[in-house]
């Protein structure tokens, strides 16, 4: 692979994404890495949606990654995430960003919950992330992170995106719409889920680098 020569301090990841909201929480979660790398995203380099075929997050997280990857040749950190309502039997899941039908936007996806959960007492939900960092079929890492909480009945805030604004973390009385990006980056699923990827990627590169 081509980018076993390049210098640490030329390491570029591009985040197999096209949604923002993710681009931007993930950026400022990898931000704080100290090694020199360049973190990129579809705005540098343009790559083609992966459909997410899979069966579970895992297989689509590595498809994403692995598909992108290939297709750019460069590294590529991918997750697949998804919303787990108790209620609805772990719905929506993987098809969390389609609930609503295939082209559904964030509002129709959340409006579709509320109206699943309407008169429904049990209001307890997790955020799920698998997240993947590609470098080659032999050199990847996978990571989970989970973030407690519950539905609330109507949404609050305007930060973040999806199901933010109905989603309120354990032990807090806001939700992840309400608190703002910096809280929410200190305490989500993602930001569990990209730190290990971030450990993993730090080793992986002072490695190289000897
Ligand atoms: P995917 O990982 O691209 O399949 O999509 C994940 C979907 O789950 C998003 O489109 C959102 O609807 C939802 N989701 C995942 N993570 C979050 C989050 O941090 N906040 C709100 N919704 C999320």
């Amino acid at each position: 692979m081509a980018w076993l020569q390049w210098k640490v301090s030329e390491f570029k990841l591009l985040l197999g994404t096209k949604n923002p909201g993710k681009v931007k929480e993930a950026k400022r979660i990898l931000s704080s890495i100290d090694e020199d790398i360049e973190i990129l995203s579809f705005h540098d380099r343009d790559f083609p949606e992966v459909e997410e075929t899979g069966k579970s997050y895992l297989e689509n997280s590595l498809k994403k990654a692995r598909t992108i990857s290939g297709q750019t040749g460069l590294p590529v950190m991918s997750d697949d995430s998804g919303l787990e309502v108790v209620a609805l039997n772990g719905a929506p899941g993987i098809h969390s960003s389609r609930f609503a039908g295939p082209d559904s936007s964030d509002d129709e996806n959340l409006k579709l919950l509320l109206d699943k959960l309407e008169d429904v007492r049990d209001r307890r939900a997790r955020f799920i992330t698998i997240a993947t960092l590609f470098i080659s079929t032999e050199e990847r890492y996978v990571s989970r992170g989970v973030l407690d909480g519950r539905i609330v009945e109507n949404p609050r805030g305007n930060s973040g995106f999806g199901y933010d604004p109905v989603f309120v973390p354990e032990g807090y009385g806001k939700t992840l719409a309400q608190l703002g990006e910096k809280e929410k980056n200190r305490i989500s699923h993602r930001k569990k889920a990209l730190e290990k990827i971030k450990r993993e990627l730090r080793g992986i590169l002072r490695e190289r680098n000897r």
